[in-house]
């Protein structure tokens, strides 16, 4: 069974460790670089991008993860998480980082004020069955993809998941519904990248 992690600075954690533990994996928080040392997988959850990469850090996690991200470890950022793993922000809050392994520019808060939260189908490739609904929280979107890039899902004309080997990046929240089949999707990532090794 794989062991993946909830990188657990700030966001909403807990509801990922839930939807993981759903989807067969091992889900545990990760705060320092031993434990992140001993997971096979990581979520970055939801929250706020500018205060997981300061905390990141500040508990000096942020090089890391980025070392454990080149190196191929699979991750998945959903909302702020997929801020982080953008290699560039479009209109980053002075001195924000991110850790970056998706070649794609974001742009923050990008659904606009007067639609900071709302709800709505989503077809995602790879996901059978009907679309996901998504929950999309002052979400950005995806500006850009680079060629390696994998466009899984758009929202009105805007990129809204893609995927680049085994990094995985949604707007929206899969781990605020009841519906874990991201979450399965991306265990199976986990799974297959350690199909060789001792999963
Ligand atoms: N707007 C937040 C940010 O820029 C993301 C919001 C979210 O994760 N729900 O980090």
């Amino acid at each position: 069974t794989p062991v993946i992690g909830v990188l657990a600075l700030q966001g909403d954690v807990r509801e990922h460790l839930i939807a993981l533990a759903t989807a067969d994996a091992v889900a545990r928080p990760v705060r320092r670089p031993e434990e992140l040392a001993e997971v096979d997988g990581l979520v970055v959850p939801g929250g706020e991008s500018t205060t997981i990469s300061k905390l990141a850090h500040l508990f000096g996690v942020m090089e890391p993860l980025r070392a454990r991200v080149r190196d191929g470890m699979p991750v998945y950022g959903t909302c702020a998480g997929m801020i982080m793993l953008a290699d560039k922000i479009l209109d980053p809050r002075s001195g924000q980082e991110t850790v970056g392994g998706i070649d794609m520019i974001v742009r923050r808060n990008a659904f606009g004020r007067q639609n900071e939260s709302f709800e709505a189908s989503v077809a995602v490739r790879g996901v059978d069955g009907d679309p996901v609904e998504g929950v999309f929280i002052r979400a950005p979107w995806v500006e850009s993809v680079g060629a390696d890039v994998e466009v899984l899902a758009e929202h009105e004309g805007h990129i809204v998941a893609v995927r680049q080997g085994n990094a995985l990046a949604t707007s929206f929240h899969p781990e605020l519904t009841g519906d874990h089949r991201i979450h399965a999707l991306f265990v199976e990532m986990v799974r297959a990248k350690g199909a060789s090794g001792s999963l």
